[in-house]
């Protein structure tokens, strides 16, 4: 809280770990390795419809958990600092839409937002659920199927995914795509810009469950670090920041925040 009010305005960061009290598994341990199989990357997924196949029959069990989870305590309290003028811009790793879901209004989605689609031939932009409900009607075989959830809106299941059929952009037939940014895939340049001037215009930053393992995040700390903006860290375990930062509390989010 005296870093928050001390610091007024300060930029906060978030990642995985604001988002597991939501019922979002996290995709890294403590020591910030990967917990399991990585997840799919951008090139493979434009290259190969088999990884298609296997990335939507599993998608069919493990988006409606990033749907319809709801925000948590933690995401309401940075809502309300907002508001209150302690927290400035909230940039996010995560592609859940938490932070505007609890009422937080300047917030950068750095790595896209999971709920919408894009097609990768016209760029249309269109709600995900389309995509889902064709994808039930069009797999009534894996619709049948039981599968438990997994990060990132992907699900534990095996089976013959040569058998599944994936939807195309009702525009033009083209390559749909999860409007988030993928492994292997960079930040659209505009939106680190935005990013990086709102970290600017603001005296500090707070990363937030995230161990800053990925550049994408990790830059924000090391330009804090740079204009000598103190960098507060509140997660649990060990972070890619750990050595620029003033302040590391190793400790329960929500507990913190509350
Ligand atoms: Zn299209």
């Amino acid at each position: 809280m005296t870093f928050l009010r001390d610091n007024a305005p300060v930029t906060v960061i978030t990642g995985a770990g604001i988002s597991t009290d939501s019922g979002i598994p996290d995709y890294r341990d403590n020591k910030g390795e990967w917990k399991r199989t990585p997840p799919v990357q951008h090139q493979d997924y434009m290259r190969s419809e088999a990884v298609r196949k296997r990335y939507w029959a599993r998608s069919l069990f493990g988006w409606p958990v990033l749907y319809h989870a709801k925000p948590n305590s933690a995401h309401y309290a940075i809502a309300e600092f907002q508001q209150q003028g302690l927290i400035g811009c909230v940039i996010t790793q995560n592609v859940d839409g938490l932070h505007q879901k609890a009422g937080a209004t300047r917030v950068i989605n750095l790595h896209g937002y999971a709920n919408d689609m894009v097609c990768m031939s016209c760029r249309e932009i269109t709600p995900r659920l389309d995509m889902h409900e064709r994808s039930l009607k069009l797999n009534p075989d894996f619709a049948a199927l039981e599968a438990t959830a997994a990060p990132d809106g992907d699900a534990d299941l095996e089976a013959d995914f040569e058998q599944f059929k994936v939807a195309g952009c009702r525009s033009c037939g083209g390559i749909l795509k999860p409007d988030v940014v993928y492994f292997g895939d960079n930040v659209p340049r505009p939106r680190v810009e935005e990013a990086q001037k709102s970290l600017e215009n603001s005296n500090a930053l707070l990363a937030i469950g995230t161990s800053l393992m990925v550049f994408s995040g990790y830059r924000f700390a090391r330009q804090a670090h740079q204009s000598n903006q103190p960098v507060a860290l509140l997660t649990l375990g060990k972070t890619r920041a750990d050595e620029l930062a003033t302040l590391k509390l190793n400790c329960s989010i929500k507990d913190v925040l509350a």
